[in-house]
């Protein structure tokens, strides 16, 4: 898989060269924005599902919002908790003149329910601190519409989430993220309400269908 990262040529992404400066910082300064082939899989949902609204839990410099809007003007909201990576999404999306779609909330997650509780969401995308994946979920699930879209990034963390053998060997605060995050796989799988499925795309995305 680390090959079809590297040369991407069984992906039809494009990259523009701002695209491109958003993912030389991301690089440079460590910033975590979603691996090639996992946007590839949320790009195609995107235009097969055409949602109106989009919710971002986790935005860091804007990249993905931006990747978002662009495929067809969805509306998005975006909420991240961390003042650098704020004040860096801020100047990304007004450098394209996309403040009046792409709303950042500068606020945690866990504490921004009624900056949107009055909005409807076709799709929500969860890609912030893993520990709190499922409290994200049944925060702004209630906000999905019928047939609405949860997509989740890092659902497999570089491998370690499956490999339960290998748990001993973790630090204990990984070993605590991989547990929490094994533990939102089953509660999703097992969730009546959603059909979910979890992918070895990327660093391991799930897609939950709300039914
Ligand atoms: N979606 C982005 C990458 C997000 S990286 C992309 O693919 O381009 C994860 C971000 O979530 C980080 O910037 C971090 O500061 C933010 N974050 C983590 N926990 C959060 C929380 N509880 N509330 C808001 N933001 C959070
Ligand atoms: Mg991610």
């Amino acid at each position: 898989m680390a090959a079809m990262d590297a040369d991407n040529n069984l992906l039809n992404l494009e990259f523009n060269e701002f695209d491109n400066s958003l993912r030389e910082y991301a690089t440079n300064f460590n910033v975590p924005i979603i691996k090639d082939e996992g946007l590839a899989l949320l790009e195609q949902i995107i235009l097969i599902k055409k949602p109106k609204r989009i919710l971002e839990i986790g935005t860091a410099i804007g990249y993905s919002a931006i990747r978002m809007n662009r495929l067809i003007g969805s509306e998005i909201y975006t909420i991240e908790r961390n003042e650098k990576m704020y004040n860096e999404a801020l100047k990304n999306i007004k450098s394209i003149n996309k403040e009046d779609e792409i709303h950042i909330i500068y606020k945690d997650a866990l504490d921004a329910f009624s900056d949107v509780s009055f909005l409807e969401f076709d799709l929500i995308f969860i890609d912030a601190a893993k520990a709190q994946y499922m409290k994200f979920f049944n925060l702004y699930t209630p906000l999905l519409t019928k047939g609405g879209i949860v997509f989740c990034d890092n659902m497999l963390f570089h491998g370690l989430v499956m490999d339960e053998e290998n748990y001993k060997n973790l630090s204990r605060s990984v070993r605590g993220l991989a547990r929490k995050l094994k533990d939102f796989h089953n509660d999703l799988l097992n969730n009546k309400e959603y059909k979910t499925s979890i992918f070895d795309v990327g660093d391991g995305v799930s897609i939950s269908i709300k039914l």
